[in-house]
């Protein structure tokens, strides 16, 4: 992503809110193919071909804004995830919390 930015030279419109607002659009875009169908069925209509092509190519779209704001910030991302998890397996012990929805307090 920073090698086609470059090579386009448009790193000078990919201000940290630029990029968020991008990523958002494009989460709206993904919430949108979503968004009228029965949560019960959701996940056998997304294994229709159409859907399941269009959910990529909207996915695909968010991870690339993801990754370049990500990028721009000089965050590593892979480490970031893997520390949020890290605290999310400590905070949630599988052996406490199993099949229960997370406590939002
Ligand atoms: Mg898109």
């Amino acid at each position: 992503m920073r090698v086609f930015t470059e090579e386009r030279d448009w790193g000078q419109f990919h201000d940290p809110k630029s990029l968020i607002l991008a990523l958002v659009g494009e989460v709206g875009e993904l919430a949108e193919l979503f968004q009228w169908l029965p949560a019960d069925a959701a996940v056998d209509r997304a294994r229709e071909d159409r859907l399941h092509e269009r959910a990529g190519e909207e996915l695909a779209d968010v991870l690339i804004y993801l990754v370049r704001l990500a990028d721009v910030l000089d965050i590593d991302l892979a480490d970031a995830a893997l520390r949020k998890l890290r605290g999310s397996s400590a905070r949630f012990p599988a052996e406490e919390v199993r099949g229960q929805a997370p406590d939002k307090s």
